[in-house]
């Protein structure tokens, strides 16, 4: 079947956007399919399958107020600055609503948004889109249940992401439950496949990522929720910061992390640490303070340069100063 065919098929249902059309025609009740030459009967049932189930998840003008108004809250809370950051949603199996790029996200407008197809074609919107849409794109591939990222720089998540120190597990309650385990994803140039790929190991247990020398990401079942669950994570990141200055951080025991995450499974959310048994529930262990600054070689205090340059040269003042002592 290669010669140019066109195919009615009964419309399912409504679309989402006036754009969405390509390489389909909407004629009434019916979608005109034109089967170009080249097209195969297998093409055909791709197509058809997605029309009966392109249902569109969310609204769209809806959605593009909420984009833009998440791109409001990153801004004011400093999450981002000048074009940085991105977010998307879902709009249907093959639509994602996503913020373009060279745009600051605090003064976004609803028609500035675009739309891609789930493979990466940018169907509408005045500007492109940014290259690490690519990271989104392959987080909805792997997760169907993920209907919107946020990504973006947030100071104190992204304080641990260049330190590369590993998020502490069961310290507080509410990141227990809502977050559950925080990975740190590999460092990969931005904007590449590979960037894109780099979270993907993780993505299935979990929604809220550090990324190394980067930012974070945090997915959710709609826009709202990926973006609070950035709000959770930055903020435990400057409470564990803020912690530091005054003295360790004291993890929760056995039964009570056990019990947060009975609550965690009631509402729905999967944590690998009750499924596999032998994994213990809070490692990495978290270091004692000291040890952990003398791991990133730096003071949390702001003092420059490594702890044993100071140690040193405090030790050599204090030989002197009592060797004149002796003398004198
Ligand atoms: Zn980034």
């Amino acid at each position: 079947m290669r010669d140019l065919t066109l195919v009615l098929i009964k419309r399912k249902s409504k679309f989402a956007s006036a754009e969405y059309a390509s390489p389909w025609s909407l004629r009434g009740n019916y979608v005109g399919l034109t089967l170009h030459a080249g097209g195969t009967c297998a093409h055909i049932r791709r197509m058809q399958t997605e029309i009966g189930r392109d249902e569109p998840y969310f609204d769209e003008g809806a959605m593009r107020e909420a984009l833009c108004e998440i791109g409001r809250r990153v801004w004011m809370r400093e999450y981002v600055a000048s074009n940085d950051g991105n977010f998307s949603v879902r709009l249907s199996s093959d639509r994602v609503l996503a913020t373009p790029t060279m745009v600051s996200k605090g003064f976004m407008r609803p028609e500035e948004l675009a739309i891609v197809t789930l493979d990466g074609n940018q169907v509408s919107g005045p500007r492109p889109v940014t290259s690490e849409l690519k990271m989104h794109l392959a987080i909805y591939r792997a997760r169907p249940d993920v209907r919107a990222v946020v990504h973006v720089h947030p100071p104190h998540a992204t304080a641990f992401a260049i330190t590369r120190r590993p998020l502490p597990k069961c310290v507080l309650p509410e990141v227990e439950v809502l977050l559950g385990e925080i990975p740190m994803t590999p460092y990969e140039t931005p904007g590449t496949h590979a960037f894109a790929e780099a979270l993907l190991p993780y993505v299935r247990d979990h929604n809220a990522f550090l990324l190394t020398n980067h930012g974070a990401v945090t997915v959710g079942q709609d826009p709202y929720e990926a973006y609070y669950r950035m709000e959770t994570l930055d903020q435990y990141c400057r409470i564990l910061i803020l912690a530091a200055h005054i003295g360790n951080w004291q993890q929760l025991d056995h039964e009570q992390v056990v019990s947060l995450l009975k609550i965690r499974e009631k509402l729905g959310y999967r944590d690998r640490r009750l499924e596999e048994k032998d994994r213990p529930l809070c490692s990495p262990e978290v270091p004692p303070r000291r040890a952990s600054l003398e791991d990133t070689g730096r003071s949390l205090e702001g003092c420059a340069g490594p702890r044993h340059k100071h140690e040193e040269l405090i030790a050599e003042i204090t030989r002197r100063v009592l060797a004149r002592l002796r003398q004198g």
